[in-house]
């Protein structure tokens, strides 16, 4: 788990992430909260599928009967979807799978987009949930932030 500081998530951000937050963002409306669900947390299964067989898996071996990879466009809809859907300045989003990392193009996209999709006195929370074996320095460093 790692929380978002946003100063140090915005040195994060590279001149090609920005482009992108910004070509992104300028389809949106201006955020008008539309209380309907009441949404504090959302979860996002980035990959079906994992490096991993364990027999004792729930997930079919985290296939979950099917495969496939979240891409970036639904991802960062679904973060639209979770602001647009509460008034909650505490959002926490978390990365599932199978094996969330074996997606992390996508899961580094979407914290990017989420923190460029600054609000008043919103706070990120974000967690992985992950079997730890694909750790690269890349992906460490990037959580730690
Ligand atoms: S690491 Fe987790 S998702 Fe992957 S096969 Fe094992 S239990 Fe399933």
């Amino acid at each position: 788990m790692w929380r978002s500081a946003e100063g140090s998530a915005v040195d994060m951000l590279l001149p090609e992430d920005i482009r992108w937050c910004m070509e992104r963002s300028k389809d949106h409306e201006p955020y008008t909260p539309v209380v309907k669900y009441d949404i504090r947390s959302m979860t996002l299964h980035l990959c079906h599928t994992c490096n991993l067989m364990c027999r004792y898996c729930y997930g079919k071996a985290g296939a979950y009967n099917g495969e496939g990879e979240m891409t970036e466009t639904v991802a960062c809809k679904a973060v639209d979807f979770l602001l647009q859907s509460t008034s909650n300045r505490s959002l926490r989003l978390s990365f599932f799978g199978g094996e969330p990392l074996l997606n992390f193009k996508v899961l580094r996209k979407t914290v990017l987009y989420a923190i460029a999709r600054r609000l008043p006195a919103l706070q990120w929370r974000f967690h992985v949930t992950t079997n730890g074996t694909i750790m690269s320095p890349e992906i460490a460093s990037f959580l730690e932030r």
